[in-house]
């Protein structure tokens, strides 16, 4: 039995908070921790602005950023031992840096920068966040170890975004890292960073190490996948729109996953399903205030009502699609959506009527290729600059009146477009961006009321 704890940059961007990690590893020793780190604070945008800069060709401006990098660290280590760095960490911290240096150099000679060298680069923060917080554990006197994730987080070779080979990292798990998680013992390894059969290092993409938590925790067979951040859990709502917004105790899978496809942005359930398909509940809980509010989310519990929460996102831009053809023509809406897979524009939300269709697309969809396209077989009247509000709820569907309340609620928000049905939990409707928030805070006001 081990019990998987995930650390966002945010929440090891400091001594202090490396401690507080700390001390909640210590807590979680009775569990087997294994503790999984993402690069401290904005490391990783600096690693890539470096990349970036090498790839110009320059080698001043790369250095520089390394350099940055290679001092925020030293502090880091400074902050936690004062003048008694572990000579250890001080070798293991040089030979990333190092090595990010020469790669940074090699990048810019060549002036060529391949998907390959750019993960090499990005990995050295969760290489580099790791080795301090083991030094950490270590100076504070508890059993465990820095494990290299590259042995067992095994993926494919799409450097930038590798796919995991869940059944490999699950072999792998059982026999290089099982052995070593054990009551008493902290073990700390890198988020994000995999390698692939040859051992080359990968990336799971910008924000992956949730993603990791999830597939070492499904692996392990963990008794719970935590993941620490700077928020308590899942909101109610965006509390930037509503103040009064609140942790949700416990949500489904298909919840959580609703509400990020349409705007919240705690965590991606993607990221996580590994962790629930084995039907591991996953925590989201708040680095700063261990003892406060959080989210638990499961494959099925339900919110346990019918509106659970709510997620906004802007700006997109409605299309209405007119065709007298379409009439009776089968296939027309295949060849319609085949444009938009052309042009790699995802559409959100649609809603058809006898000749034509309404749908949203991001609002940095290439609109003018797009219209070009459609208007040889349709008319299009593009409405830009519109909002889809989202209100998720396992039993949204099941309860009666519920899309009633939630029409009447919006009030005099012109609503100009509705989907409902296609995940039954989710109710969405679309309004221009000057009545998002308004509708948003409506809806929440329902959410609160008893009958909701
Ligand atoms: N450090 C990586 C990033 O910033 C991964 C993560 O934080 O999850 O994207
Ligand atoms: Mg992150």
């Amino acid at each position: 039995m081990t019990r998987v704890l995930k650390f966002g940059g945010s929440s090891v961007a400091t001594g202090e908070l490396l401690k507080r990690v700390a001390a909640l590893a210590r807590e979680a020793l009775p569990h087997a921790p294994l503790v999984v780190l993402s690069a401290t604070g904005k490391t990783t945008d600096a690693l890539l602005a470096a990349a970036r800069a090498a790839e110009r060709g320059d080698a001043v401006g790369a250095r520089e950023l390394a350099l940055g990098i290679r001092a925020r660290h030293a502090a880091l280590a400074r902050e936690l031992f004062g003048d008694d760095v572990p000579a250890e960490l001080a070798l293991a911290l040089d030979g990333e840096l190092s090595a990010l240096e020469k790669r940074l150099d090699g990048v810019a000679m060549l002036g060529e920068l391949s998907a390959r060298s750019r993960d090499a680069i990005a990995s050295t923060g969760e290489l580099l966040s790791t080795r301090l917080f083991a030094a950490l554990v270590a100076r504070e006197e508890l059993a465990g170890e820095w494990f290299d994730v590259r042995r067992v987080l095994r993926t494919d070779a799409s450097f930038g975004s590798a796919e995991p080979n869940e059944a490999r990292i699950r072999e792998l798990c059982a026999a290089e890292l099982a052995p070593r998680v054990r009551p008493g013992r902290v073990v700390v390894t890198q988020g994000f960073v995999g390698a692939t059969e040859h051992g080359v290092t990968t990336t799971l993409g910008r924000g992956g190490s949730d993603w990791s938590a999830a597939l070492l925790g499904a692996a392990l067979d963990a008794d719970e996948v935590q993941i620490w951040t700077d928020v308590e859990g899942v909101y109610t709502a965006d509390p930037r729109i509503v103040p009064e917004a609140r942790p949700i105790p416990e949500l489904s899978f298909a919840e959580a996953a609703e509400l990020a496809a349409f705007g919240a942005k705690v965590l991606h359930p993607a990221t996580i399903q590994p962790a629930t398909l084995r039907r591991i509940p996953v925590t989201v809980r708040h680095t700063a205030k261990p003892g406060g509010r959080f989210t638990t989310i499961r494959a099925e519990a339900a919110s346990g009502r019918p509106l659970a929460a709510l997620a906004s996102r802007s700006p997109v831009t409605l299309l209405t699609v007119t065709s007298t053809r379409m009439l009776d023509q089968a296939g027309f809406l295949a060849r319609l959506f085949a444009v938009f897979g052309r042009f790699g524009a995802s559409i959100d939300l649609v809603a058809t009527a006898e000749v034509s269709v309404s749908l949203t697309i991001e609002a940095d969809a290439p609109l003018v290729e797009l219209c070009a396209e459609l208007e040889p077989f349709a008319r299009i009247d593009v409405v830009p600059d519109r909002a889809i509000v989202a209100v998720v709820g396992e039993r949204l569907k099941r309860t009666r009146g519920s899309a009633a309340r939630v029409l009447a609620a919006a009030g005099d928000c012109h609503v100009e477009l509705i989907s409902m049905g296609a995940s039954e939990i989710n109710l969405s409707l679309v309004v221009a961006r000057e009545d998002e928030h308004a509708l948003v805070r409506r809806l929440h006001a329902l959410l609160e009321s008893a009958r909701a």
